[in-house]
């Protein structure tokens, strides 16, 4: 990338208009490699650049990529209805650079879940054609029985879908609990799928997309960058 003015590197990384960021800037708010910095125009490389804004430690990125452990009433839309906005959980440059969720979990589901600002990996993400696996942790309110098991991994047919839809892999993990692993994200699809068994979800918690888990330390509200090594994991 090519070298900006501070002024104009805190715009594109979210800090705001052109003119808030300058104030900013000769507030003394701002620090580059650990300096103040109170010059808007002067010029830096994007390279591994680091900076602070109020306090606040931020690295120059072209693009977002992270991640988040969903609590349950939080509702993954910009115009919520009945809950807070998982948006409302992430400092508000993320929101402005316009991050989104790479598929939507319902209001009362919890766990991982993947934000962006790249079109492109959003668009690869939630594409059906790659079937990126996710596998859910599902407590049900019945006993899940060996039937009911074969009858997810052969497919099961959904209210308003033409297609039997079956499982990528279900794993039992105690009477009431499996581990589902599904390749596509349609509308309430776990829920409906237990539902075309007969059994009903109580609890419904996702743990990993792609190769890529949902870090134990994470905790219910967190978010993290992924690095690397991670989003090597979604390959
Ligand atoms: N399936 C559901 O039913 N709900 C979710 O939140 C995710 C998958």
């Amino acid at each position: 990338a090519k070298p900006l003015t501070l002024e104009k590197m805190l715009h594109v990384q979210g800090f705001g208009a052109r003119k808030l960021c300058r104030i900013l800037i000769h507030q003394g708010e701002v620090r580059v490699n650990g300096q103040v910095c109170d010059d808007p125009d002067a010029v830096f490389d994007l390279k591994d650049l680091h900076f602070t804004v109020a306090g606040a430690d931020w690295q120059y990125r072209e693009k977002s990529y992270l991640m988040l452990n969903k609590p349950a009433n939080y509702e993954c839309s910009h115009k919520p209805q009945h809950h807070p906005s998982v948006y409302s959980l992430l400092p508000h440059p993320l929101v402005a650079r316009d991050v989104q969720c790479i598929g939507r979990l319902d209001e009362d589901t919890t766990g991982l879940i993947l934000l962006s600002d790249d079109g492109q990996f959003i668009h690869r993400m939630s594409s059906p054609k790659w079937k990126v696996p996710k596998v859910y942790a599902v407590t049900t309110k019945h006993v899940v029985d060996d039937h009911q098991i074969n009858a997810l991994l052969q497919g099961v047919k959904l209210l308003d879908e033409e297609e039997t839809i079956a499982a990528m892999a279900c794993e039992r993990i105690a009477e009431r609990l499996i581990h589902l692993t599904l390749g596509e994200g349609k509308y309430h699809q776990v829920k409906r799928m237990l539902a075309a068994v007969s059994n009903r979800v109580e609890a419904l918690h996702r743990i990993s997309i792609g190769h890529l888990q949902l870090p134990d330390d994470l905790k219910l509200g967190e978010w993290r960058w992924l690095d690397a090594n991670m989003l090597a994991q979604l390959e």
